[in-house]
């Protein structure tokens, strides 16, 4: 079984493989035929195709199955992107494993990937969180697990909801947080916006297009908190112990710095604190009159 991902909007947007793929299976299992149909018609594409979505996925497997059994290949759709990605897919890919078929993946488009793409986000890999759920209470618990994240959260939502997650974004994480919209991506009407949480649910409102077709929001990492204590430094302080036992303060602070990416001053600061030493604003003393 291929798993093909298909457009998030523009026709253009698949691959040669799966194109390739579509033309030669059996048959498609796709989650809205009359959807599907204007993408086969597109590309001058006759396959059949069978439905399965998410009320019958489970139903689906077996008759899959055991199709694969007959010999059979079969293309597994959904209507737009990647299936399995916030779509059905999931629970036939585990049934058709189980029943020991390969199933190999034909990438291409995703929502989630094209987003980040152009989102110009700093971040450390990110996390998707697909949608959130509707019910406020729940949604903005599900948003408070990515308070202190360092990494950028990936959301998608339906326009009817936009403006209420943007505002609970604003209230979760706070005004301050940098947001980028990305809607209707490949398509006639996509747009792009970055602003502060603070500012978004008036900026979606402010125009009624705006709040029109489909969105990924990316919420950027949180900006590092200065008050917040340094990590690496706490990291770091076993390491400054078992070498003051050997060293004098400047030149172990100098060596746990080499070796863990700590800051030199914090660690010299450190090292004189734990000595007993008055704090001493030279980080870089001359370790010869240390030792003397
Ligand atoms: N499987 C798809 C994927 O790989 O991205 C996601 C399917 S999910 C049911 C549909 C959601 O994906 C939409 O509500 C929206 O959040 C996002 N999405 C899909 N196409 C999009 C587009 N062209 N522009 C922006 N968001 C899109």
């Amino acid at each position: 079984m291929y798993v093909v991902a298909t457009p998030i909007g523009h026709l253009a947007d698949v691959t040669l493989r799966a194109l390739e793929v579509l033309r030669r299976v059996d048959v498609i299992a796709a989650e809205d035929t009359r959807h599907t149909r204007r993408l086969l018609d597109h590309h001058g594409i006759a396959t059949r195709m069978l439905a399965v979505h998410q009320h019958n996925e489970a139903r689906a497997a077996q008759p899959l199955v055991e199709r694969l059994a007959r010999g059979e290949s079969i293309a597994l759709v959904t209507d737009a992107g990647t299936p399995g990605i916030s779509d059905p897919g999931a629970r036939l890919v585990a049934a058709v494993r189980a029943a020991g078929y390969p199933v190999v993946a034909i990438p291409g488009p995703s929502a989630v990937i094209a987003a980040l793409s152009i989102a110009g986000v700093d971040s450390d890999g990110f996390v998707f969180a697909g949608f959130l759920p509707a019910r406020a209470a729940a949604r903005r618990d599900a948003l408070a697990e990515h308070r202190a994240a360092r990494r950028a959260v990936v959301l998608y939502e339906a326009p009817h909801r936009i403006v209420e997650l943007a505002a609970d974004i604003a209230s979760v994480l706070g005004p301050q947080r940098r947001l980028t919209f990305a809607r209707e991506l490949t398509k006639r009407f996509e747009s792009l916006h970055d602003c502060d949480a603070a500012d978004a649910a008036a900026w979606l409102t402010a125009d009624p297009d705006r709040t029109r077709g489909e969105f990924v929001v990316v919420v950027h990492p949180a900006a590092p908190d200065p008050a917040a204590p340094d990590a690496a430094l706490a990291a770091a302080l076993p390491l400054l112990d078992a070498l003051l036992d050997e060293l004098p303060p400047a030149r172990a602070a100098r060596v746990v710095a080499k070796l863990t990416g700590a800051k030199r001053d914090a660690l010299y600061a450190a090292a004189q604190a734990r000595r007993g030493a008055a704090p001493d604003s030279d980080p870089d003393p001359d370790d010869s009159a240390e030792t003397a």
